[in-house]
């Protein structure tokens, strides 16, 4: 069934084979016109990371262009890439899949496909080759059971969560200085933590629930700044960082999970023993005002 799928590109059935515990996932086909007809695709966007092609990195099942062959490929969205770095973006997509590779050593050799070709040399097919870190290729008429593409498919979107919590493209291994993460899994924790408040959609709807007003100091921050902050507010996620793990899906319910925080409270919060603990920050505020 899904091996018709890859070959139909029917979006339910990848959906379907991603298993229970995927479900925050979403799953996209190329709409099959302008730019896109170049490279008929179906792809897995992980919303903390990206939930377009054109931007970030995801899972996708790339048509070749004239034979019956079909790539799973962990990617990277091109179009950014071309548009920041134009005549050298396909060694920027390079650069990066090497990276990639080498942050995720340990997948690398169950999903032994390092090169791939879709049998064009436009920029965007040229792109996605560029950009490819790792993954199966397909043959029409070579096509694996269908336990096997679906185990296939489960293991890159492990690779693919991974890679997210390891800290996805970026190299920085020191974003909070001052918040003093002391080992690597600490420090992966609090950037998944940021990932996640930082998401816009998550922060939009939390914001939409909870308001614009400091949910530790009171503090609405226009009334202090005037229009600067018109409608700023931070979102922290309560849930504790020690409970962050690797391949987990970020399970979220904005009502509980989220906070607003002015910056001021944000950092505090993440200065205090239980960052994911509103009331201990209430109570400072309480005994210092
Ligand atoms: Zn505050
Ligand atoms: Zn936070």
């Amino acid at each position: 069934m899904l091996g018709d799928v890859i070959r139909g590109a029917a979006r339910q059935e990848v959906a379907g084979a991603l298993g229970s515990g995927n479900s925050d996932l979403l799953v996209k086909g190329s709409p099959g016109q302008g730019i896109w007809a170049e490279v008929p695709w179906l792809s897995v966007f992980d919303p903390l990371v990206t939930r377009t092609a054109t931007q970030g990195y995801y899972v996708v099942y790339l048509f070749h262009a004239r034979e019956r062959l079909v790539h799973l490929s962990l990617n990277q969205g091109t179009t950014e890439v071309l548009r920041e770095f134009r005549g050298s973006a396909n060694q920027v997509l390079t650069e990066r899949a090497v990276f990639v590779r080498r942050r995720l050593a340990d997948f690398a050799p169950r999903l032994p496909v390092h090169a791939i070709d879709l049998g064009s040399d436009r920029p965007l097919p040229s792109g996605y080759a560029a950009g490819h870190a790792m993954g199966m290729t397909y043959r029409s008429g070579a096509m694996p059971d269908e336990t096997t593409l679906r185990h296939d498919l489960q293991t890159i979107v492990a690779a693919y969560r991974a890679l997210t919590f390891r800290g996805g493209l970026t190299t920085s291994t020191s974003s909070s200085p001052d918040e003093g993460p002391t080992d690597l899994l600490e420090e992966r924790r609090y950037r998944m933590h940021r990932r996640i408040e930082r998401n816009p959609h998550a922060a939009r709807r939390a914001k939409q629930h909870h308001g614009i007003r400091c949910q530790a100091c009171d503090l609405v921050m226009a009334e202090r700044y005037g229009s600067p902050g018109e409608d700023f507010i931070e979102v922290h996620h309560l849930r504790p960082l020690a409970s962050l793990r690797e391949g987990e899906p970020v399970r979220y319910d904005v009502a509980t999970d989220f906070a607003v925080l002015c910056p001021n409270c944000h950092r505090m919060i993440h200065r205090m023993a239980d960052p994911s603990d509103l009331d201990a920050l209430r109570e400072v505020l309480h005994a210092t005002s």
